[in-house]
Formats: C-alpha cells, sequence, structure tokens
C-alpha cells in the first residue's frame, strides 16, 4: 500500500463531505468571541453577526445566480424540500391542488408529497427510464390545470443521474407552474444557474459541498409565495423563523466561495478519478452494471451492481473504504433502493449495487487502493457463493 494513503479512505461524498479546512477557519471566530445573535439590531455584537450572514448570502446566491434576498436559511435540505413544496402547496392553494414530482426522488421530497397527498393535494409521480431520466412528454402531458408545482431533483444521490432541469423549468413557465428543484448533489459539483434553468425554488444543503452539517438554504425566486411551515419570530422575511445558525451559515457561504472557485477544474479531476475506477472494474470484473446514465451524471458519482455478490458482504469485506450499498435502512428491515428499482433492476440487482462519491480530498492513489480491493473481494465472494 503507498505510504500516501490512510485508512479508512472515505469515498462516500453523497453521504456527506469532509469540512474544507478554510470552512473551518472561517468558522472558528463564530463559536467563540463572535457569538451575537443577528436579529440583535441594538448592539455591535448583533451587527457583527447580521454582517457576517449577509455575506455568506452573497456568497450562496452568487454560487447560483440569485440575489442575496431570494436566499432562506434552514437547518438543511430536508427542511428546504418541506418548505418548498408544503409552503407552496398552502400558498397556491386557491389556484390548484396538484404536485407533480419524480419517483426516484430523495425521501424528504417523496415523503412530503405523500404527506399532502393524505390531506386533499393530488400527487403524480412521473416515472424514469433505464437511464434515470424522466420522458419530458410524459410530464407534459401530466399537467392539468390544477397543477402548481413540479419538484424535480437537480442530480440523484445514488445513482447521481440529472435531469433536463432547463427543460423541464421551460415547461413550467409556459403553463405558469412553480418549479421546485432538489439541488443538494448539484450545488458546487455542477454548473447551476437559476435563471438559466427557470427554476423558482432549490433546495440547498452545506454538508454536501464541504460546509457544516445542519445549515441549508432554500432559494425563493423574488414574488414566489411560500408559506411558513415553522412560525414564530418572522425570521427570513417571514417564510422561516428561527434564531439563525450563525457558525453554520458562515460556513455554508465560504464552502459556496470555495466552490465557485474551483468547479470548472475540480469538477473535471473528479470525473477522471471516477472514470479512472469505472475502467478498471469493468476492465478486471465481469458482470458488472453501471447504474443511471452515464452521459447524464455527476462528476464524482459512479454506482455499480456487482452481480452475484452481496451489497452489504461487499461492504463487510472492504472495511477499509467507506461506500454505500444500493439498500437503506428503514427502522428494522432492510430494502432496495426505490431508485434501483425505478430504473428497473430486479432485487438481486439492487441488492448487489455498490455507490461510490468521489469528492475534492479524494486522490488517484486512494481510487487505485479502492478499485484493487473491491475486485479482490468481488472474486473472493463469488468464489465462496460458487463452492
Ligand atoms: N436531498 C438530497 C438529494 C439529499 O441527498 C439529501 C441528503 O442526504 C437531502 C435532500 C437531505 O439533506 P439534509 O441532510 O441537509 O437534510
Amino acid at each position: 500500500m503507498p505510504a500516501e494513503i490512510k485508512l479508512p479512505i472515505y469515498l462516500d461524498n453523497h453521504a456527506t463531505t469532509p469540512l474544507d479546512p478554510q470552512v473551518l477557519e472561517a468558522m472558528l471566530p463564530y463559536l467563540s468571541g463572535k457569538f451575537g445573535n443577528a436579529a440583535s439590531h441594538s448592539h455591535a455584537f448583533g451587527w457583527e453577526a447580521a454582517s457576517a450572514v449577509a455575506t455568506a448570502r452573497k456568497q450562496i446566491a452568487s454560487l447560483i445566480g440569485a440575489s442575496p434576498q431570494e436566499i432562506v436559511f434552514t437547518s438543511g435540505a430536508t427542511e428546504s424540500d418541506n418548505l418548498a413544496i408544503t409552503g407552496v402547496a398552502e400558498s397556491q392553494k386557491g389556484k390548484g391542488n396538484h404536485i407533480i414530482t419524480v419517483n426516484t426522488e430523495h425521501r424528504a421530497v417523496l415523503d412530503t408529497c405523500l404527506h399532502l397527498e393524505n390531506s386533499d393535494r393530488r400527487i403524480t409521480r412521473l416515472y424514469v427510464g433505464a437511464d434515470g431520466l424522466i420522458d419530458l412528454d410524459q410530464l407534459k402531458a401530466a399537467f392539468t390545470p390544477q397543477t402548481v408545482l413540479v419538484s424535480v431533483m437537480a442530480a440523484n444521490n445514488e445513482i447521481g443521474v440529472l435531469q433536463p432541469l432547463k427543460e423541464i423549468g421551460e415547461l413550467c413557465r409556459e403553463r405558469e407552474v412553480l418549479f421546485h428543484s432538489d439541488a443538494v448533489q448539484a450545488l458546487g459539483r455542477m454548473p447551476l444557474e437559476v435563471n438559466a434553468l427557470n427554476l423558482d425554488l432549490a433546495s440547498l444543503t452545506a454538508h454536501k459541498c464541504y460546509g457544516p452539517k445542519g445549515c441549508g438554504a432554500l432559494y425563493v425566486r423574488s414574488g414566489v409565495k411560500v408559506a411558513p411551515i415553522i412560525h414564530g419570530g418572522g425570521h427570513e422575511g417571514g417564510m422561516r423563523s428561527g434564531t439563525l445558525n450563525v457558525p453554520g451559515i458562515v460556513g455554508f457561504g465560504k464552502a459556496c466561495e470555495i466552490a465557485k472557485t474551483n468547479l470548472p477544474e475540480e469538477s473535471c479531476r473528479i470525473a477522471g478519478l471516477r472514470n479512472r475506477l469505472r475502467d478498471r472494474l469493468l476492465a478486471e470484473l465481469d458482470e458488472v452494471l453501471i447504474n443511471g446514465s452515464e452521459e447524464h451524471r455527476l462528476p464524482g458519482n459512479l454506482n455499480t451492481s456487482f452481480l452475484n455478490v452481496n451489497g452489504e458482504d461487499l461492504m463487510t469485506a472492504v472495511k477499509d473504504v467507506a461506500v454505500s450499498s444500493g439498500s437503506a435502512c428503514h427502522s428494522d428491515k432492510i430494502d432496495a433502493s426505490h431508485v434501483l428499482k425505478a430504473i428497473g433492476r430486479s432485487d438481486d440487482e439492487a441488492g448487489s449495487a455498490i455507490r461510490f462519491g468521489i469528492g475534492r480530498f479524494n486522490t488517484e492513489a486512494e481510487v487505485d487502493y479502492v478499485a484493487g480491493r473491491v475486485i479482490d473481494a468481488v472474486k473472493k465472494l463469488r468464489e465462496l457463493s460458487i463452492a
């Protein structure tokens, strides 16, 4: 093993990303001396905090081509998804009760829609093809005069597939329907420009772009009405009450500033590492399926099914490598991923899937080590299953 490799190797950057040291440095003063409440208007501690929040708002807005006042801070993307969907459903209830989404969305979107469906809203869940992409004709056919919102994620958290947001946004605009995207996995990893994509609302979170956990935002286009789901002091233009998480917000802002500078070079480098891993796995193993479109995909994502191998067994066999399997644990039972099922994988194929998420701090040496470990483990597990 090359001396520069430190175990375990983290290759699960869709679950979360490590905090960038520059982000930590920016946050530290706000965890000690600069502790003011950004809503304290009467003294210097509050002004200092408010000014730091204003800077972060600009940094986040600048990464997505928005105005700072269009950024609403939340506790993370789960809350942003809930706020966007429930808030629009409520504010638009005079206009209609129909929402369109996709069956490969994150649970934060699917479960919010299910909750609304249980109280008089109508939900259409679009299907995806074997490549994980939606069919725009199916979307066109799904609109009704009652449709108030379309919610389609930018990049899938399991298979990294990128949906055609610009085209979806155009269809929504033509019909005066609001368009929301859960853009968590895309932020800082690919260009994401709210005007070019015709987005009205976008959910963002800091911990998938080398910022801290527990801090997110909802982009809300100026003029779009979102009813609050949390009531209190009327912060964030009345859309989200609660004292702002100043250190988290400062970190989120810094993470966006770094992402904006690094994006073109970093996404190429990460795609190169992903391709290196994919090529080696495909060259040295048979019966490997790539899950999701290879063309429309996040640079750092690789999701593969190693046929006749159980993904959980494979992860146990390569304990010094942090990856995810194609299963999701819900309380006490393990289910095959709803995303892999939606692209037509069988239970066995989904159960043999591994998600690799390559990020900023991964190196070529790490990718080579992981490839070697996975290849050996798959071969051994297959031999055992024959024996
Ligand atoms: N949406 C997507 C696509 C995600 O990948 C995640 C994180 O797993 C979330 C929403 C939830 O984000 P948070 O952890 O900030 O609540």
